[in-house]
This record gives structure tokens, sequence and C-alpha cells, in this order.
């Protein structure tokens, strides 16, 4: 970086968040990429939009008490960071996870505010959470803590000011939970979460939205690029919601997916990976990835999630979670004749790993836009709910399709303007500024 303007943002970001390493690198890759913009617009400089853009409006840290099943009291830390509403009502999901703290909170809402201003659609940007681990947990234990955090949470958010859904930890089971416990509390049945069931204002494809509108940006991206799907073989980190929804998608599309992974190891099925007893082992016995050889004894399992990084590919898509790729890993994959690479979950690459993909023609599709058909559908979901209507499953999978299609060129348009050809990362970083720098100067100093 050398605008002294945004070395000088960056600096005082580093000193008000000094422990918090994922959120300071989200905003360095911000800064870096949106540098060419700030060189032209004086006006930004002077409406202090960089320095506003970094700090998020709002920093809710709550008490989340609950009782497990042994009748012992929990304790723990829940988080909403409301991080930018320029440009709609906040929006954006709830991890529960271990490692949750407020820096991966902040670094997941900071990324939510170009995401969302790329999907096309009038949503602002937030992040919640707690460090509560689902894992092992009974239905009664997750209901119990899932009822107190709404306790909580419910004060801060509505259908026309803040509106969270799932991410890592929170699926349908979580999510119903907290709407019914919302409904409770303020006797109102809104769209105030998204990701709900299809029989209580649920959307179609809101459950496959991220995998597959990450496989139709990568579509979109191999296509401009003179490729297709066809035929090419392809490795998945997690097997998750996002990860699931991927490959189903990828195999409708003619790749084949030979790898996916949980976070104790993976597997590697030569002839392709068959979803039907993957998914029925994730979504409803909430097995672990290895119990697969159960259904297919001649595929392997190995311990150690890094590992799938070693198969043989031509295609990777990073679904599982925040630094999972690194440079030596974006080596290897080059090594082992990975043609592409599209980010399902929010960035998996390091900084460092995606340099390496630059530099060496490698195609890359950087999370905002490659996983924004979540988010995208969420705000269908919105519509819908608005509405009192409910789309059906072809329109809104075709309305997925539309938007990551435009959010593809938006970044690669983007990176064309500013002399980035075919940098879709820097492309979209600065896409979804100008949106949202526009919007945050038009509002005044607020
Ligand atoms: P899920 O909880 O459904 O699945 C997460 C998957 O990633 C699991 O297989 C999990 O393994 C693995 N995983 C999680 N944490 C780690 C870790 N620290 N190390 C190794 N593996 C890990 O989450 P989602 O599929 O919803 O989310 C995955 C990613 O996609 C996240 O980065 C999320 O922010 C992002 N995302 C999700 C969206 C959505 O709509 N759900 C939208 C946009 C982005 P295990 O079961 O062993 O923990």
């Amino acid at each position: 970086m050398k605008n002294q303007y945004l070395i000088d943002v960056f600096e005082k970001v580093k000193k008000r968040n000094p422990h918090e390493p994922e959120f300071l690198q989200a905003v360095t890759e911000v800064l870096e990429s949106i540098e060419p913009v700030i060189d032209k617009r004086p006006d930004f400089v002077d409406a202090g939009i960089v320095e506003r853009l970094v700090e998020p409006e709002r920093q809710i840290i709550f008490r989340v008490p609950w009782i497990d099943d042994n009748g012992k009291t929990q304790v723990n830390r829940g988080f909403r960071v409301q991080f930018n509403s320029a440009i709609g009502p906040y929006k954006g999901g709830i991890r529960l996870h271990p490692s949750v703290y407020i820096g991966i909170i902040k670094f997941l809402g900071f990324e939510q505010i170009f995401k969302n201003s790329l999907t096309t659609l009038p949503m602002g940007a937030a992040k919640g959470g707690a460090d509560f681990d689902p894992k092992g947990k009974s239905d009664r234990e997750i209901m119990a803590f899932c009822q107190s955090f709404m306790t909580e949470l419910y004060k801060h958010i509505g259908s026309n000011s803040d509106i969270p859904a799932g991410d890592i930890g929170t699926g349908a089971r979580e999510i119903g939970y907290m709407f019914g416990q919302y409904k409770r509390i303020r006797t109102q049945f809104t769209g105030v979460l998204t990701g709900k069931g299809l029989d209580y204002g649920g959307s179609y494809v809101r459950t496959e939205a991220t995998g597959y509108g990450l496989c139709y940006f990568l579509e979109e991206m191999l296509r401009c690029n003179g490729k297709t799907l066809e035929g090419k073989r392809v490795i998945i980190s997690g097997s998750g919601n996002v990860a699931l929804y991927a490959a189903e998608k990828a195999m409708q599309l003619g790749a084949t997916v030979v790898a996916l992974s949980d976070s104790d190891g993976y597997i590697f099925d030569e002839d392709g990976v068959d979803l039907i007893p993957l998914k029925k082992l994730k979504e409803v016995d909430r097995a672990r990835i290895k119990d697969y050889l159960r259904y297919r004894p001649n595929a392997k399992y190995y311990d150690g999630c890094d590992g799938i990084w070693t198969t043989v590919c031509d295609i990777a898509l990073p679904c599982a979670t925040q630094n999972e790729v690194d440079e030596k890993i974006a080596r290897l994959l080059i090594k082992n004749g990975c043609i592409a690479v599209a980010e399902g979950a929010n960035m998996p690459c390091t900084p460092e790993a995606i340099k390496v993909f630059l530099d060496n023609g490698i195609l890359f599709g950087p999370a905002k836009a490659a996983n924004a058909g979540g988010v995208a559908t969420s705000g269908l979901e919105m519509s819908q709910n608005s509405e009192r209507r409910m789309w059906s499953f072809e329109k809104v999978d075709e309305r997925l399709k539309e938007i990551m299609i435009k959010i593809f060129h938006s970044c690669d348009d983007a990176a064309r303007r500013y002399g980035l050809e075919g940098n879709y990362a820097s492309g979209a970083n600065i896409a979804a500024f100008l949106k949202i720098a526009e919007a945050m100067k038009a509002q005044g100093c607020v």
C-alpha cells in the first residue's frame, strides 16, 4: 500500500484492534485492492469513507446461560456486530463454533459488507455467533442454547433492521429454535431470520444456495476463460451445508467430485463421491465423514483434514473455514494440475495463497463474490416474506443463477476498468466498494 490515507487508516485499525488477526487480514486485503479507486477519488477521502467503513456501526456482546442435560449451568458468549447499513438493513449469519470470538465476527461482518453489495440486493452487513459447540449436544441442549441466545438477541434485530441467518454450526434446526423463541417473545410472525423451514416462511433453494451459487459463479468464470466444468476432477473441503451442495451442483454440471473432508479427516472416492449416503450421514445422522466408508467400502478415509489438498484435481473448492489454504498448499495444488479455485468458505485462502494463484494464472473466485449466493437467496427469502408468497424452486434457482452470473461480470468489469484483468479478487472489492462508498457519501457523516 502506497496511498498515505489508506496507510494512516490501517495504522489506526491495527491500534484499535490489536488482537484480531482475522479482522486485520480482511481489512488489509480490501484496502490494498481499493487503492487505485482512492487514488482517483479524493471526494471519498474528504468524506472519511474508509475510516468509517472499517469501524462497525454497533457491536453487541452478551452472556448466554443455559442448562445442559446433567442439570449443570453453562455460559457462552454471544455476539452481534452490525457493521454497515448504508445500502440496506443489517444482514449476515450466526456462527456457532468454539473458535468464535469478536475478531472472527468482525472479519465476517466486514467481508459481508462487500458480499452483500455485490448481490445487487439492498442488504447491509452484520454477523453474529457464539463460542458454543453444537457438536455432540442433544437436541434439547441445542434448543436451550438457541432460546437463551435469542432471548438477548431479539432486542437488537427485526425484519426491517437486522435479519440473521445460518453459518457454521447454525443450520435449519438452530434457525427453527431461534425463530420460535423470537416469535414467542415478540408475538410477531415476521421474516426476522432467513434459512427458515419451508413450512414456516422459508424459501426454496436457500439450503442449496451457497453451494449452487458457487458452482454457477465457477461455471461462468470457466466459460469466460474458454473452459467448462464438464469432466473435471473436483475436491471440496468441508462436508457441511456449503460443501454438500457445491458437490451436488458440480456433479450436475458434469464434474466428478472425488474428495470431501471434515475437521477430522477426508474421504477419497476415485469414481466420484456418492452424495446420497453422504447427505444422509451429514444432514440426518450428524455423523462423521469417515462413516461414509460404511456405504462405500472401496473409498478411502485419511485422518487429518489438510491431507485433502494433496489429491490430484482440476478444481479446488475450499468450503470449510478461514485460512485453510496457505501458500504451500496453493503451490501443491498447482503442481498437481489445478486450474481453478473458487472459495465457498469465507476467506479460506491466505493472502499469500491468493498471490500464488494469481501469479500462476490460476482462475481464482474470491469468497465475497463466489459464495454470495447464500445471502442473495436470503434476500429473495426476504422478498417472498414481504410479499407473503412463496416462489417455486425453479424461479428462485433461476434468479440465483442470474445473480451469480451478474456478480462474476461486475468483478470482471471492475478488474478490467482498473487494469487488473483476470484479478477477480480485486475486481470484487472495487465493484462492491464503489457502491457502498457512493451510498455512504450520499447519506452524510453518520
Ligand atoms: P457447516 O457448519 O454446515 O459446515 C462446516 C464444515 O466445515 C464442516 O464439515 C466442518 O467440519 C468444517 N469445519 C468447520 N470449521 C473447521 C475448522 N476449523 N477446521 C476444519 N474444518 C472445519 O457450515 P457451512 O457449510 O454453512 O459454512 C462453511 C463455510 O462457508 C464457512 O466459512 C461459512 O462462513 C461459509 N459460508 C456459509 C454460507 C451459508 O449459507 N451457510 C454462506 C456463505 C459463506 P466439522 O463438522 O468436523 O466441524
